[in-house]
């Protein structure tokens, strides 16, 4: 199959979420309806440099599919990093941006038949604002989804209202936000303590064996190594864990 073509985009949209991380709408101007699938990403050519490899920079869809050309773009400002330096501080709405894709393979199955563990630190909940979205609006029947998302104090919790209140509507879904540098009345300490006490207590019901479970891991590839070590010392296939990896 051809890859996608470099397609125009205009930001329509764009929220500051937290202090350091926006939601960048953007309209896929040549195609009424933007296919895609919940977890695919697009690439996004900046004029910030020569070669594509400096130019090209990947984000991750936020938004679930639907009807419509528009897509959110979930994007946590690196100090000192070229690409989104130039996005915070040159893009504006009604800017125009070069965008390719949908790409990746970062997508849930058709049936959603064992428990999902969606794991994830910063901006590396994107992927799975999406997955959420798309499984409530379809409909899709599920089991036990938990999403555990780390990220360091209050002030940098994303998405944080939205999925407090999914997790109040959806049966079967929690989302457990653990902060890494604040106390809080929510989980604190980093992401693998919570799925591996979610783990470890199931496994304890089935006679000490890992009952059937997918993971997905999204985000800066110190969590992801532990978490797939973790995952694996405790004896869960490899083909049961799948991850995207920022950088
Ligand atoms: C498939 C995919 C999807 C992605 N989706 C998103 C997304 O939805 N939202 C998002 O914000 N980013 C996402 N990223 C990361 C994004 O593509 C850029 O790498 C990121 O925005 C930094 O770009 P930059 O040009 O500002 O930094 P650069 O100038 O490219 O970065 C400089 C260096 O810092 C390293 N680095 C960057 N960030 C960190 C960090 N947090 N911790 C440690 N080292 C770091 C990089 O590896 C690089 O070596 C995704 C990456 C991939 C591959």
């Amino acid at each position: 199959m051809a890859p996608p073509q470099w397609q125009k985009g205009t930001v329509v949209d764009i929220i500051q979420e937290t202090w350091n991380t926006r939601r960048y709408f953007i309209r896929v101007e040549d195609s009424e309806k933007f296919d895609f699938v919940a977890g695919q990403f697009v690439t996004l050519d900046l004029p910030i440099g020569e070669r594509p490899a400096q130019r090209w920079r990947s984000y991750s869809i936020a938004n679930n599919p639907g009807d419509s050309n528009v897509i959110e773009l979930l994007v946590a400002l690196l100090e000192g990093g070229a690409g989104t330096t130039y996005l915070f501080s040159e893009v504006k709405v009604g800017s125009q941006l070069s965008l390719r894709g949908p790409h990746g393979f970062f997508t849930l199955p058709e049936t959603l038949d064992t428990d999902l563990f969606l794991i994830c630190t910063g901006a590396g909940l994107a992927p799975f604002r999406s997955m959420i979205q798309d499984v409530r609006q379809a409909q899709k029947p599920h089991q036990n989804i938990y999403l555990i998302y780390g990220c360091r104090t209050q002030r940098d919790l994303l998405y944080y209202d939205e999925l407090s209140q999914l997790d109040e509507e959806m049966e079967k879904f929690s989302f457990i936000p653990t902060l890494s540098r604040e106390q809080w009345d929510g989980r604190t300490g980093y992401v693998h303590p919570v799925y591996e006490e979610i783990c470890d207590t199931k496994a304890s019901q089935s006679g000490d064996t890992p009952k059937p479970a997918l993971f997905y891991l999204c985000g800066w590839k110190f969590m992801i190594n532990d978490a797939y070590k973790n995952l694996t010392d405790r004896g869960y296939d490899k083909k049961s864990i799948k991850f995207e990896l920022y950088g």
